[in-house]
Protein backbone atom coordinates (compact mmCIF):
# COMPACT_ATOMS: atom_id res chain seq x y z
CA UNK A 1 0.00 0.00 0.00
CA UNK A 2 1.23 3.31 -1.26
CA UNK A 3 1.48 5.46 2.28
CA UNK A 4 0.81 9.18 1.31
CA UNK A 5 3.22 11.83 3.00
CA UNK A 6 0.59 14.32 3.70
CA UNK A 7 -3.14 13.20 4.81
CA UNK A 8 -6.00 14.96 4.77
CA UNK A 9 -5.72 15.31 8.24
CA UNK A 10 -2.27 16.86 8.29
CA UNK A 11 -4.07 19.49 5.63
CA UNK A 12 -6.86 20.01 8.44
CA UNK A 13 -4.50 20.23 11.43
CA UNK A 14 -2.53 22.55 9.65
CA UNK A 15 -5.64 24.62 8.65
CA UNK A 16 -6.77 24.62 11.95
CA UNK A 17 -3.31 26.20 13.29
CA UNK A 18 -3.50 28.97 11.16
CA UNK A 19 -7.26 29.54 11.76
CA UNK A 20 -6.51 29.54 15.51
CA UNK A 21 -3.40 31.88 15.33
CA UNK A 22 -6.06 34.32 13.05
CA UNK A 23 -8.81 34.00 15.97
CA UNK A 24 -7.06 34.40 18.21
CA UNK A 25 -4.91 37.75 17.32
CA UNK A 26 -7.87 38.85 14.98
CA UNK A 27 -10.48 36.98 16.31
CA UNK A 28 -12.06 40.08 19.17
CA UNK A 29 -11.85 42.40 16.78
CA UNK A 30 -13.98 40.60 14.22
CA UNK A 31 -16.19 39.38 16.69
CA UNK A 32 -17.15 42.92 17.80
CA UNK A 33 -20.45 44.21 17.09
CA UNK A 34 -22.30 47.66 18.18
CA UNK A 35 -25.64 49.17 17.97
CA UNK A 36 -25.65 52.86 17.24
CA UNK A 37 -28.47 55.31 18.09
CA UNK A 38 -28.85 58.51 16.86
CA UNK A 39 -31.86 61.24 16.36
CA UNK A 40 -32.28 59.59 13.14
CA UNK A 41 -32.50 55.87 14.26
CA UNK A 42 -34.72 56.61 17.03
CA UNK A 43 -38.34 55.50 16.49
CA UNK A 44 -39.60 59.44 18.37
CA UNK A 45 -38.34 61.76 20.45
CA UNK A 46 -40.31 63.55 23.16
CA UNK A 47 -39.45 66.61 25.14
CA UNK A 48 -40.69 66.77 28.77
CA UNK A 49 -40.52 69.32 31.77
CA UNK A 50 -41.44 69.39 35.21
CA UNK A 51 -45.04 71.53 34.21
CA UNK A 52 -46.60 67.54 34.05
CA UNK A 53 -45.94 67.60 37.64
CA UNK A 54 -46.41 70.93 38.44
CA UNK A 55 -43.58 73.18 38.02
CA UNK A 56 -42.79 75.94 35.08
CA UNK A 57 -39.47 75.32 34.11
CA UNK A 58 -40.37 75.13 29.70
CA UNK A 59 -38.42 72.77 27.19
CA UNK A 60 -38.84 73.57 23.66
CA UNK A 61 -37.21 72.49 20.29
CA UNK A 62 -33.71 73.83 19.00
CA UNK A 63 -33.74 71.64 16.23
CA UNK A 64 -36.10 68.76 16.55
CA UNK A 65 -33.78 66.88 13.77
CA UNK A 66 -30.68 67.20 15.77
CA UNK A 67 -32.58 65.82 18.93
CA UNK A 68 -31.34 69.58 20.10
CA UNK A 69 -33.56 71.02 23.05
CA UNK A 70 -33.01 74.11 25.64
CA UNK A 71 -34.72 74.37 28.79
CA UNK A 72 -35.53 77.39 31.05
CA UNK A 73 -35.55 76.01 34.58
CA UNK A 74 -38.42 77.63 36.63
CA UNK A 75 -38.53 77.34 40.58
CA UNK A 76 -41.94 76.13 41.05
CA UNK A 77 -41.30 72.42 41.69
CA UNK A 78 -39.45 71.27 44.22
CA UNK A 79 -36.81 69.04 41.85
CA UNK A 80 -37.23 71.39 38.76
CA UNK A 81 -36.32 69.16 35.41
CA UNK A 82 -36.65 69.02 31.62
CA UNK A 83 -35.74 65.65 29.45
CA UNK A 84 -35.90 64.18 26.39
CA UNK A 85 -37.01 60.56 25.74
CA UNK A 86 -35.79 58.61 22.62
CA UNK A 87 -38.15 55.66 21.87
CA UNK A 88 -36.03 52.88 20.01
CA UNK A 89 -39.14 50.97 18.74
CA UNK A 90 -42.26 51.46 17.24
CA UNK A 91 -44.11 50.12 20.10
CA UNK A 92 -43.16 51.92 23.07
CA UNK A 93 -43.41 48.94 25.42
CA UNK A 94 -40.82 47.33 23.10
CA UNK A 95 -36.87 47.56 23.61
CA UNK A 96 -33.84 46.30 22.37
CA UNK A 97 -31.44 43.67 24.42
CA UNK A 98 -27.99 45.68 25.00
CA UNK A 99 -26.64 43.19 27.45
CA UNK A 100 -24.22 42.27 25.64
CA UNK A 101 -22.98 45.41 24.55
CA UNK A 102 -21.00 46.54 28.07
CA UNK A 103 -18.94 49.18 26.05
CA UNK A 104 -20.55 51.99 25.95
CA UNK A 105 -19.60 55.26 24.09
CA UNK A 106 -21.59 58.78 24.38
CA UNK A 107 -21.41 62.06 21.73
CA UNK A 108 -23.18 64.68 23.56
CA UNK A 109 -23.13 67.98 23.61
CA UNK A 110 -23.98 70.42 26.61
CA UNK A 111 -24.55 74.10 27.22
CA UNK A 112 -25.49 75.92 30.36
CA UNK A 113 -24.00 76.66 34.10
CA UNK A 114 -24.81 72.70 35.45
CA UNK A 115 -22.19 70.08 36.37
CA UNK A 116 -24.27 67.18 35.40
CA UNK A 117 -27.03 65.94 33.67
CA UNK A 118 -28.43 61.89 33.41
CA UNK A 119 -28.92 59.66 30.86
CA UNK A 120 -31.06 56.86 31.47
CA UNK A 121 -31.31 53.23 29.89
CA UNK A 122 -34.95 52.45 30.29
CA UNK A 123 -35.51 48.73 30.97
CA UNK A 124 -39.19 46.66 30.41
CA UNK A 125 -39.67 43.84 32.73
CA UNK A 126 -42.85 42.17 33.15
CA UNK A 127 -41.65 41.39 36.84
CA UNK A 128 -42.26 45.00 37.48
CA UNK A 129 -43.36 46.84 34.37
CA UNK A 130 -46.75 47.81 34.33
CA UNK A 131 -47.23 48.03 30.02
CA UNK A 132 -49.76 51.45 30.64
CA UNK A 133 -47.55 52.90 33.05
CA UNK A 134 -43.93 53.27 31.04
CA UNK A 135 -42.37 54.87 34.33
CA UNK A 136 -42.26 51.75 35.89
CA UNK A 137 -39.51 50.90 33.46
CA UNK A 138 -36.67 50.45 35.44
CA UNK A 139 -33.95 53.87 35.68
CA UNK A 140 -30.64 52.63 34.49
CA UNK A 141 -29.11 55.84 35.21
CA UNK A 142 -25.69 57.59 34.76
CA UNK A 143 -24.81 61.00 36.28
CA UNK A 144 -22.34 62.62 33.65
CA UNK A 145 -19.79 65.36 34.17
CA UNK A 146 -20.60 67.78 32.16
CA UNK A 147 -17.25 69.49 32.50
CA UNK A 148 -15.91 66.23 30.75
CA UNK A 149 -17.83 66.31 27.92
CA UNK A 150 -14.76 64.88 25.87
CA UNK A 151 -16.19 63.36 23.03
CA UNK A 152 -17.11 60.49 22.70
CA UNK A 153 -17.50 59.70 26.80
CA UNK A 154 -16.59 56.06 27.12
CA UNK A 155 -18.18 54.22 29.92
CA UNK A 156 -19.21 51.15 30.74
CA UNK A 157 -23.17 49.45 31.63
CA UNK A 158 -21.44 48.37 34.63
CA UNK A 159 -21.40 52.44 35.62
CA UNK A 160 -25.53 52.59 35.21
CA UNK A 161 -26.56 52.56 38.70
CA UNK A 162 -30.71 51.82 39.37
CA UNK A 163 -31.62 55.55 40.46
CA UNK A 164 -32.40 55.04 44.05
CA UNK A 165 -36.24 57.30 44.11
CA UNK A 166 -37.35 54.73 41.56
CA UNK A 167 -36.96 51.60 43.64
CA UNK A 168 -38.71 53.53 46.54
CA UNK A 169 -41.36 54.96 44.62
CA UNK A 170 -42.13 51.30 43.18
CA UNK A 171 -41.34 48.96 45.84
CA UNK A 172 -39.35 46.76 43.69
CA UNK A 173 -37.76 43.69 45.64
CA UNK A 174 -33.95 43.33 46.53
CA UNK A 175 -33.69 40.88 42.99
CA UNK A 176 -34.78 43.30 40.61
CA UNK A 177 -32.88 46.20 42.11
CA UNK A 178 -29.76 45.44 40.10
CA UNK A 179 -29.36 47.40 36.61
CA UNK A 180 -30.40 45.56 33.66
CA UNK A 181 -30.39 46.07 30.21
CA UNK A 182 -32.42 42.56 28.50
CA UNK A 183 -34.95 44.87 26.85
CA UNK A 184 -34.44 48.89 26.61
CA UNK A 185 -37.12 50.87 25.24
CA UNK A 186 -36.43 54.79 25.99
CA UNK A 187 -33.17 56.36 26.14
CA UNK A 188 -33.61 59.19 28.08
CA UNK A 189 -31.14 62.29 28.36
CA UNK A 190 -32.32 64.79 31.44
CA UNK A 191 -31.10 67.52 33.36
CA UNK A 192 -28.42 67.33 36.51
CA UNK A 193 -29.30 67.80 40.00
CA UNK A 194 -28.99 71.34 42.28
CA UNK A 195 -30.17 73.14 39.41
CA UNK A 196 -31.11 77.42 39.22
CA UNK A 197 -33.47 78.89 36.66
CA UNK A 198 -31.31 79.05 33.92
CA UNK A 199 -30.83 77.99 30.49
CA UNK A 200 -29.37 74.65 29.65
CA UNK A 201 -29.47 73.36 25.88
CA UNK A 202 -28.46 70.14 24.98
CA UNK A 203 -27.59 68.30 22.07
CA UNK A 204 -28.07 64.44 21.09
CA UNK A 205 -25.47 63.42 18.38
CA UNK A 206 -25.02 59.68 18.81
CA UNK A 207 -24.62 56.59 21.97
CA UNK A 208 -23.25 53.43 20.85
CA UNK A 209 -23.36 50.50 21.90
CA UNK A 210 -19.70 47.96 21.91
CA UNK A 211 -20.20 44.65 22.30
CA UNK A 212 -18.82 40.96 20.86
CA UNK A 213 -20.76 38.00 18.99
CA UNK A 214 -18.88 35.79 21.42
CA UNK A 215 -16.59 36.74 24.45
CA UNK A 216 -12.98 36.52 24.14
CA UNK A 217 -12.89 33.42 27.15
CA UNK A 218 -15.99 31.48 24.51
CA UNK A 219 -14.05 32.15 21.47
CA UNK A 220 -10.86 30.68 23.48
CA UNK A 221 -12.60 28.05 25.20
CA UNK A 222 -14.03 27.27 21.60
CA UNK A 223 -10.53 26.79 19.68
CA UNK A 224 -9.53 24.56 22.78
CA UNK A 225 -12.84 22.81 21.93
CA UNK A 226 -11.75 22.50 18.49
CA UNK A 227 -7.88 21.50 18.99
CA UNK A 228 -9.17 18.59 21.62
CA UNK A 229 -11.43 17.38 18.75
CA UNK A 230 -9.19 17.65 16.16
CA UNK A 231 -6.42 15.41 18.02
CA UNK A 232 -8.79 12.93 19.03
CA UNK A 233 -9.84 12.53 15.44
CA UNK A 234 -6.03 12.40 14.32
CA UNK A 235 -5.32 10.14 16.95
CA UNK A 236 -8.08 7.55 15.93
CA UNK A 237 -7.17 7.93 12.45
CA UNK A 238 -3.53 7.23 13.08
CA UNK A 239 -4.50 4.19 15.30
CA UNK A 240 -6.50 2.80 12.45
CA UNK A 241 -4.29 3.30 10.16
CA UNK A 242 -1.71 1.72 11.98
CA UNK A 243 -3.70 -1.18 12.47
CA UNK A 244 -4.00 -1.86 8.75
CA UNK A 245 -0.90 -1.30 7.92
CA UNK A 246 0.19 -4.04 11.04
CA UNK A 247 -2.31 -6.58 9.23
CA UNK A 248 -1.46 -5.72 5.67
CA UNK A 249 2.44 -6.19 7.11
CA UNK A 250 1.23 -9.57 8.49
CA UNK A 251 -0.71 -10.75 5.93
CA UNK A 252 2.71 -10.00 3.32
CA UNK A 253 5.18 -11.66 6.18
CA UNK A 254 2.62 -14.71 5.70
CA UNK A 255 2.94 -14.66 2.12
CA UNK A 256 6.60 -14.57 1.95
CA UNK A 257 6.51 -17.43 4.47
CA UNK A 258 4.71 -19.54 2.22
CA UNK A 259 6.80 -18.07 -0.99
CA UNK A 260 9.87 -19.12 0.88
CA UNK A 261 8.66 -22.90 2.19
CA UNK A 262 7.55 -23.29 -1.59
CA UNK A 263 10.88 -21.92 -2.50
CA UNK A 264 12.47 -24.58 -0.23
CA UNK A 265 10.49 -27.01 -1.41
CA UNK A 266 11.17 -26.63 -4.51
CA UNK A 267 14.97 -26.58 -4.68
CA UNK A 268 15.45 -29.88 -2.45
CA UNK A 269 13.36 -31.01 -5.52
CA UNK A 270 15.34 -29.56 -7.83
CA UNK A 271 18.41 -31.10 -5.70
CA UNK A 272 17.15 -34.28 -5.83
CA UNK A 273 16.62 -34.45 -9.19
CA UNK A 274 19.71 -33.83 -10.19
CA UNK A 275 21.27 -36.95 -8.58
CA UNK A 276 18.62 -38.58 -9.94
CA UNK A 277 18.31 -40.55 -13.11
CA UNK A 278 15.43 -39.30 -14.83
CA UNK A 279 14.34 -42.87 -16.80
CA UNK A 280 14.68 -45.31 -13.88
CA UNK A 281 14.40 -42.99 -10.99
CA UNK A 282 16.95 -44.77 -9.07
CA UNK A 283 20.14 -42.13 -8.23
CA UNK A 284 22.58 -41.03 -10.85
CA UNK A 285 26.50 -40.57 -10.75
CA UNK A 286 26.33 -37.16 -8.77
CA UNK A 287 23.71 -38.99 -6.55
CA UNK A 288 26.15 -41.92 -5.72
CA UNK A 289 29.14 -39.29 -4.80
CA UNK A 290 28.52 -38.49 -1.32
CA UNK A 291 27.91 -42.51 -0.63
CA UNK A 292 31.23 -43.30 -2.28
CA UNK A 293 32.89 -40.57 -0.42
CA UNK A 294 31.74 -41.44 2.99
CA UNK A 295 32.77 -44.97 2.83
CA UNK A 296 35.98 -44.04 1.33
CA UNK A 297 36.08 -41.65 4.23
CA UNK A 298 35.11 -44.16 6.78
CA UNK A 299 37.49 -46.84 5.80
CA UNK A 300 40.58 -45.01 5.74
CA UNK A 301 39.56 -43.56 9.08
CA UNK A 302 38.19 -45.96 10.78
CA UNK A 303 38.99 -48.85 9.25
CA UNK A 304 34.92 -49.46 7.91
CA UNK A 305 35.33 -52.12 4.45
CA UNK A 306 33.75 -50.66 1.65
CA UNK A 307 33.04 -52.95 -1.12
CA UNK A 308 31.49 -51.85 -5.03
CA UNK A 309 29.88 -53.72 -7.58
CA UNK A 310 29.14 -53.13 -10.52
CA UNK A 311 26.21 -54.56 -12.63
CA UNK A 312 25.68 -55.25 -16.40
CA UNK A 313 22.95 -56.35 -17.93
CA UNK A 314 23.70 -58.99 -20.47
CA UNK A 315 22.65 -58.94 -24.09
CA UNK A 316 20.93 -56.06 -23.72
CA UNK A 317 21.67 -54.99 -27.33
CA UNK A 318 19.36 -57.51 -28.49
CA UNK A 319 16.82 -56.45 -26.22
CA UNK A 320 16.94 -53.62 -28.00
CA UNK A 321 17.22 -54.90 -31.43
CA UNK A 322 13.94 -57.19 -30.90
CA UNK A 323 11.74 -55.07 -29.12
CA UNK A 324 12.55 -51.38 -30.23
CA UNK A 325 14.22 -48.83 -27.91
CA UNK A 326 10.97 -48.18 -25.97
CA UNK A 327 10.57 -51.42 -24.83
CA UNK A 328 13.97 -51.39 -24.40
CA UNK A 329 13.53 -47.89 -21.62
CA UNK A 330 10.55 -49.97 -20.04
CA UNK A 331 12.64 -53.03 -19.58
CA UNK A 332 15.77 -51.44 -18.19
CA UNK A 333 13.07 -49.48 -15.76
CA UNK A 334 11.53 -52.48 -14.75
CA UNK A 335 15.05 -54.21 -13.90
CA UNK A 336 16.32 -51.26 -11.87
CA UNK A 337 12.85 -51.08 -9.81
CA UNK A 338 14.18 -55.11 -8.94
CA UNK A 339 17.51 -53.86 -8.37
CA UNK A 340 16.46 -51.21 -5.89
CA UNK A 341 13.86 -53.26 -4.15
CA UNK A 342 16.37 -56.13 -3.27
CA UNK A 343 19.00 -52.95 -2.59
CA UNK A 344 19.65 -53.45 1.30
CA UNK A 345 19.08 -49.52 3.32
CA UNK A 346 22.29 -48.41 4.37
CA UNK A 347 23.45 -49.72 0.68
CA UNK A 348 23.56 -47.32 -2.39
CA UNK A 349 22.29 -47.77 -6.08
CA UNK A 350 22.72 -46.07 -8.95
CA UNK A 351 22.68 -46.28 -12.64
CA UNK A 352 26.39 -45.79 -13.90
CA UNK A 353 25.54 -45.13 -17.57
CA UNK A 354 23.38 -47.24 -20.32
CA UNK A 355 22.55 -50.47 -18.92
CA UNK A 356 24.99 -50.40 -16.19
CA UNK A 357 24.56 -49.88 -12.44
CA UNK A 358 26.53 -49.43 -9.66
CA UNK A 359 25.91 -50.37 -6.04
CA UNK A 360 28.00 -48.77 -2.96
CA UNK A 361 27.77 -51.37 -0.12
CA UNK A 362 28.80 -49.56 2.77
CA UNK A 363 31.00 -51.31 5.94
CA UNK A 364 30.40 -54.35 4.00
CA UNK A 365 33.00 -56.99 3.39
CA UNK A 366 33.74 -58.85 0.28
CA UNK A 367 32.46 -62.01 1.77
CA UNK A 368 29.20 -60.37 2.84
CA UNK A 369 29.23 -57.98 -0.35
CA UNK A 370 28.94 -61.34 -2.37
CA UNK A 371 25.81 -62.39 -0.47
CA UNK A 372 23.98 -58.95 -1.84
CA UNK A 373 25.48 -59.41 -4.94
CA UNK A 374 24.55 -63.29 -5.54
CA UNK A 375 20.54 -62.04 -3.61
CA UNK A 376 20.31 -59.51 -6.45
CA UNK A 377 21.39 -61.65 -9.16
CA UNK A 378 19.37 -64.35 -8.58
CA UNK A 379 16.10 -61.55 -7.86
CA UNK A 380 16.91 -60.22 -11.34
CA UNK A 381 17.17 -63.79 -12.99
CA UNK A 382 13.49 -64.94 -11.04
CA UNK A 383 11.69 -61.59 -12.54
CA UNK A 384 9.75 -61.45 -15.47
CA UNK A 385 9.81 -58.50 -17.85
CA UNK A 386 8.15 -57.72 -21.33
CA UNK A 387 6.79 -60.90 -22.82
CA UNK A 388 7.54 -62.93 -19.95
CA UNK A 389 10.96 -62.54 -20.42
CA UNK A 390 14.13 -63.59 -18.36
CA UNK A 391 16.70 -60.66 -18.14
CA UNK A 392 20.32 -61.58 -16.27
CA UNK A 393 23.37 -59.41 -15.27
CA UNK A 394 26.53 -60.10 -15.04
CA UNK A 395 28.45 -58.33 -11.14
CA UNK A 396 32.01 -57.26 -10.34
CA UNK A 397 32.51 -56.71 -7.33
CA UNK A 398 35.94 -55.38 -5.44
CA UNK A 399 36.28 -54.26 -1.97
CA UNK A 400 38.60 -51.59 -1.14
CA UNK A 401 42.33 -52.15 -0.13
CA UNK A 402 44.98 -49.89 0.15
CA UNK A 403 44.30 -48.00 -2.85
CA UNK A 404 42.48 -45.08 -4.90
CA UNK A 405 38.99 -45.22 -5.49
CA UNK A 406 40.32 -45.64 -9.78
CA UNK A 407 41.96 -48.43 -9.00
CA UNK A 408 38.98 -50.00 -6.77
CA UNK A 409 36.87 -48.96 -9.90
CA UNK A 410 39.30 -50.72 -11.98
CA UNK A 411 39.15 -53.90 -10.15
CA UNK A 412 35.70 -54.29 -10.56
CA UNK A 413 35.45 -53.38 -13.87
CA UNK A 414 38.06 -56.71 -14.45
CA UNK A 415 35.46 -58.78 -12.41
CA UNK A 416 32.58 -57.48 -14.34
CA UNK A 417 34.86 -58.07 -17.34
CA UNK A 418 35.63 -61.88 -15.66
CA UNK A 419 31.80 -62.26 -15.12
CA UNK A 420 31.13 -61.90 -18.90
CA UNK A 421 33.93 -63.73 -20.15
CA UNK A 422 32.46 -67.08 -17.54
CA UNK A 423 29.20 -67.03 -19.18
CA UNK A 424 27.31 -64.28 -17.92
CA UNK A 425 24.62 -63.90 -15.29
CA UNK A 426 27.00 -64.70 -12.34
CA UNK A 427 29.07 -62.76 -9.52
CA UNK A 428 33.23 -62.15 -9.76
CA UNK A 429 35.33 -60.81 -7.39
CA UNK A 430 38.34 -58.59 -8.38
P1 LIG B 1 26.68 -57.80 -22.81
O1 LIG B 1 26.74 -56.68 -21.91
O2 LIG B 1 26.09 -59.00 -22.22
O3 LIG B 1 28.07 -58.09 -23.35
O4 LIG B 1 25.82 -57.46 -24.03
P2 LIG B 1 25.12 -56.12 -24.28
O5 LIG B 1 24.25 -56.22 -25.45
O6 LIG B 1 24.47 -55.63 -23.10
O7 LIG B 1 26.35 -55.22 -24.66
P3 LIG B 1 26.70 -53.79 -24.10
O8 LIG B 1 26.65 -53.79 -22.67
O9 LIG B 1 28.05 -53.48 -24.73
O10 LIG B 1 25.64 -52.93 -24.80
C1 LIG B 1 24.74 -52.09 -24.14
C2 LIG B 1 23.51 -51.84 -24.89
O11 LIG B 1 22.52 -51.36 -24.07
C3 LIG B 1 23.68 -50.88 -26.01
C4 LIG B 1 22.38 -50.13 -26.06
O12 LIG B 1 21.62 -50.53 -27.18
C5 LIG B 1 21.71 -50.53 -24.82
N1 LIG B 1 21.41 -49.39 -24.05
C6 LIG B 1 22.29 -48.61 -23.34
N2 LIG B 1 21.61 -47.62 -22.72
C7 LIG B 1 20.29 -47.76 -23.06
C8 LIG B 1 19.10 -47.00 -22.75
O13 LIG B 1 19.09 -46.01 -22.05
N3 LIG B 1 17.94 -47.50 -23.28
C9 LIG B 1 17.87 -48.60 -24.07
N4 LIG B 1 16.68 -48.97 -24.52
N5 LIG B 1 18.97 -49.27 -24.39
C10 LIG B 1 20.17 -48.87 -23.88
MG1 LIG C 1 27.15 -52.52 -20.95
MG1 LIG D 1 25.42 -55.30 -21.17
Amino acid sequence: MKARIITLYDKLLLVLAIGSLFAVTLGPELLERTVTITPQTVKHIDIVSDESVGGNSVVRWVNKSTASWSCDIGSAYEYPFCLSQMYLNKTPTEGINLSSYPNVKIWLKYQGPANSMRLTLKNINPAYTNSFDLSTSKYNTLELDVNNLNLPVEVTLKDFRVAEWWLLQHEIPLEHSQSEFSNVNIIELQTGTGLHSDRHTFEFIKIQFEGQILSTEQLYFGIIILWVIAILIYISQRVILMSTEIKNREIIQLDLIAINSVLNIKSEQYKAEAKTDPLTGVKNRAGVRDALSDGYENSKNDNEPLTIILIDIDHFKAVNDTYGHDVGDEILKGLANVLQTNTRENDTLARWGGEEFLLVCANTNNKNALKVAEHIRKALEDAHFHNDMQITASFGLATLADESIDSLFKRADEALYQAKENGRNQVCEG
